[in-house]
């Protein structure tokens, strides 16, 4: 049974925009799906209408066994995870992490043992007796996801929770909050604007834009075959190499140069993607590029320069030699992405 569906769920605020477009997916008991997408494609609505925060214009929402459309957010039994912590700046890290069990009537001796078990979990036993402002940023984190945790919700939801650390943080907090989701195994939400986020954290990726689902896959799936270009640029530093390229002579052709053997006869014009890493400099190579600059990037390094007259990027190693001018390489086997240019949609 699917923990969390949808059904044609939309979104249309009452300023005429509409914010999400129909949508339909189900996320299954204990997975860990991402939401993610450039600022503005609708991402926080969606969670915010799975939330209750938000009304929804259009279709059905299921969490568990109950359609919640009209359930009040306080009786889906989910638990948020905000952005800006939302924390009580006058009480403890051991009253925030219980306030909401309080204001529920638990018993104050089973809202102890709850605080104690989280805190434990969340390595926050040395701060229980401090108040938000005697934290750092990812302490405080943490306590918003113990407030979380207390809850024993169905359902975690969490908006851009880490968007305010600083980067080294945010990495650490990632692994956190992705091994604590496997420890509890709660089905969780996660909106991202940050490709490396959903990369890193879901289980399965759900990629928005401009109110539309993308896609939806596994991160390999997205990463490896993108549904559309969008996909293909938005998910991957550097994105995938996205060229202007033709059927011709039984071959894809970028410029004068064949990328890929297809069955003869196919003529017009096709949208060829390539990543970066996926170019393998050989001096006895097929494609010839022309790079005009090396990025230094430490453990890497990226080639920028040109093939078949049409802008490329190639991601070589740190010990591979710095090549600017005529370099010669190969494509690793399966590797090239096809799109029908126009509605930019993989073939
Ligand atoms: P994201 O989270 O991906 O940045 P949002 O879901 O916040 O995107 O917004 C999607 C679209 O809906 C945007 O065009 C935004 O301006 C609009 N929007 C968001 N909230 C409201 C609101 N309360 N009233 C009207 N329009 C809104």
């Amino acid at each position: 049974m699917a923990q969390v569906s949808l059904s044609n769920i939309a979104k249309v605020y009452p300023t005429g925009i509409q914010a999400v477009q129909p949508a339909s997916f189900d996320i299954p008991d204990g997975e860990f799906v991402v939401l993610v997408g450039p600022s503005g494609c609708g991402k926080s609505t969606m969670l915010r209408m799975i939330a209750g925060l938000e009304e929804i214009s259009e279709g059905t929402l299921v969490i568990g066994d109950r359609i919640v459309n009209d359930v009040d957010p306080a009786d889906r039994d989910i638990a948020m995870v905000f952005q800006n912590y939302a924390l009580y700046p006058h009480m403890t890290v051991r009253k925030n992490i219980g306030y909401g069990l309080k204001n529920r009537k638990i018993p104050a001796a089973v809202i102890d043992e709850k605080v104690k078990a989280a805190s434990a979990m969340l390595n926050l036993d040395d701060y229980l007796d401090r108040k938000p402002s005697q934290l750092s940023g990812g302490q405080r984190q943490r306590v918003a996801m113990g407030r979380a945790i207390v809850r024993d919700p169905t359902l975690f939801l969490f908006d851009e929770p880490l968007s305010n650390l600083d980067a080294k943080l945010r990495n650490q907090m990632r692994i956190e909050i992705k091994a604590l989701q496997r420890r509890l195994g709660v089905t969780s939400v996660y909106v991202t604007h940050d490709q490396v986020e959903a990369m890193t954290m879901a289980d399965r990726i759900i990629v928005m834009n401009a109110g539309r689902i993308e896609q939806i896959g596994t991160p390999a799936e997205v990463y490896n075959t993108p549904a559309t270009t969008f996909v293909a640029s938005f998910m991957g530093a550097p994105p995938m190499n996205l060229m202007e390229g033709r059927f011709e002579g039984g071959a894809v052709r970028v410029g004068d140069v064949a990328v890929m053997a297809v069955p003869s006869g196919q003529t017009g014009k096709v949208t060829v993607g390539i990543r970066p890493e996926d170019i393998v400099p050989d001096a006895n190579g097929p494609l010839e590029l022309d790079i005009a600059l090396v990025e230094e990037l430490g453990a890497h390094r990226l080639l920028h320069g040109a093939i078949g007259g049409q802008q490329i990027s190639v991601h070589v190693g740190k010990d591979s030699p710095v090549f600017t001018g005529a370099l010669r390489a190969t494509l690793k086997p399966n590797v090239v992405s096809l799109f029908a240019t126009g509605t930019g949609h993989r073939l």
